[in-house]
């Protein structure tokens, strides 16, 4: 019998963590205490006074949900 390794394709960073933690941006107070808390920098305040993320770096650990006082973070 011959057998055939089947390799998986290469998944992407962004495809990996399609699940990007989402910003209800009319709850935001635009405290910044998740811009603090993401440990790779994917948060970062906007003109609007609110924040936003960066897809490409967020890795989806949910550290800025556990903070956010308001309630604006999930996941
Ligand atoms: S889920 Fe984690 S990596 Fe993504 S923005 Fe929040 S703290 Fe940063
Ligand atoms: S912690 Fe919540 S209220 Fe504060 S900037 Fe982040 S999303 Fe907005």
């Amino acid at each position: 019998m011959i057998r055939v390794n089947v390799v998986a394709p290469a998944v992407t960073k962004k495809e990996a963590y399609i699940m990007v933690v989402k910003i209800d941006k009319d709850t935001c107070i635009g405290c910044g205490q998740c811009v603090d808390t993401c440990p790779v920098q994917a948060l970062a305040m906007q003109d609007d006074g609110k924040v936003g993320v960066d897809a490409a770096l967020c890795v989806d650990c949910g550290a800025c949900v556990g903070v956010c006082p308001v309630s604006a973070l999930s996941m």
